[in-house]
C-alpha cells in the first residue's frame, strides 16, 4: 500500500544542526512531518514539531519518537571541541540510548550520519570504497567515537525484530547556512594563513554539497527494507550526478 503523503512520520536527532536543517527541509517538501528532537532550538517551521532534550536521556526521547517509524540520527558535539569525555557521552553511550529508545517505541528504520573519516588512517585514500577497515589510530577522539557509533548502529540491525539500520559517510559538507567549513577557510585566508601548500599541490580533498548529503540519507531511509542489501551497511556519499527526485 502506498502511504499517503502527510501521513508519513519521521524524527531528526540533530535537526537544529547545519545538516538536520536541510534534512528536515526536503522531508517535508516530501511530505513527511518531522519531530525534531535537540538540546537546542535553532527555527520554527509547520509541520515540524520540536521535542528539546539530550539524546542521553531516554524519557526525553521516548516522547518524540511516539508514532515515528523512521529516526534520522545527525546530531554530534562539534568536532572542533575536541572534548573526548564528551564524545563518549554523546556519540557512544547517547548512540546506544538511541538505539535502545528507536526499539522500545517499535521504530522501524534507523538512519544514522556518519564519517568517512572513519576509515582515514593518515594516509591518502583515493576512491576509497566501503570495504576499506575502520582506522586503526583514528585522528582524533570525534572520529574514535563515531568509528564506535557506526558500529554500534550497524550492529543493532535486526530483521527479525524489524528494526532496519544503515549508516551515511559524508566527508567535508558545504552549502546554505555552513557554520564551519567555508567560515573556517575563508577567515584563515583573511589571516594569511593558507599561503602553503601541502604535498606537490595536487592533493584532492572532498567536499560534498549538503543537499547531496540529503538526498543520500533520504534515498538510504526510502530503500531500507528487510529485503534490501542495505541493511546494517555503511556507504559514502560525494558529489557525482546533480540531485534529482
Ligand atoms: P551541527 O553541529 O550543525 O549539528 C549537530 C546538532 O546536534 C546540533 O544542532 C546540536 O545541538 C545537536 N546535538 C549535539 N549534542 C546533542 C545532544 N547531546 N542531544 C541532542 N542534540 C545534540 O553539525 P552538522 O555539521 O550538521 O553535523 C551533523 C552530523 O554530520 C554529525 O553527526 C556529524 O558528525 C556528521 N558529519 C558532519 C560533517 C560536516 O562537514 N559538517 C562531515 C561528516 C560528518
Amino acid at each position: 500500500t502506498r502511504v499517503r503523503p502527510g501521513s508519513k512520520r519521521c524524527a531528526v536527532i540533530g535537526g537544529s544542526g547545519f545538516l538536520g536543517r536541510h534534512l528536515v527541509e526536503k522531508l517535508l517538501d516530501r511530505g513527511y512531518s518531522v519531530s525534531l528532537f535537540d538540546i537546542r532550538q535553532s527555527y520554527e517551521l509547520p509541520g515540524v514539531t520540536f521535542h528539546q532534550g539530550d539524546l542521553c536521556d531516554k524519557q526525553a526521547l521516548l516522547s518524540a519518537l511516539k508514532d515515528v517509524s523512521l529516526v534520522f540520527h545527525c546530531a554530534s558535539p562539534a568536532p572542533s571541541s575536541d572534548d573526548r569525555l564528551l564524545f563518549e557521552r554523546v556519540n557512544i553511550q547517547g548512540t546506544q540510548t538511541v538505539i535502545q529508545a528507536c526499539l522500545d517505541a517499535g521504530v522501524q528504520k534507523l538512519v544514522l550520519t556518519s564519517s568517512a573519516s572513519v576509515v582515514f588512517e593518515g594516509t591518502d585514500v583515493k576512491n576509497g570504497k566501503e570495504d576499506l577497515p575502520y582506522a586503526k589510530k583514528p585522528i582524533d577522539y570525534y572520529t574514535q567515537t563515531k568509528i564506535e557509533q557506526e558500529k554500534l548502529v550497524l550492529e543493532a540491525c535486526n530483521k527479525p525484530k524489524g528494526f532496519l539500520t544503515v549508516a551515511i559517510r559524508p566527508h567535508g559538507i558545504f552549502g546554505p547556512r555552513d557554520p564551519q567549513l567555508v567560515p573556517t577557510l575563508v577567515d584563515a585566508a583573511r589571516r594569511g594563513k593558507m599561503k602553503f601548500i601541502i604535498g606537490d599541490g595536487t592533493n584532492l580533498v572532498d567536499f560534498t554539497y549538503v543537499e547531496n548529503v540529503v538526498h543520500g540519507h533520504i534515498l538510504a531511509a526510502e530503500h531500507l527494507r528487510a529485503d534490501s542489501p542495505i541493511c546494517g551497511k555503511p556507504y559514502h556519499i560525494t558529489n557525482d550526478e546533480p540531485i534529482r527526485f
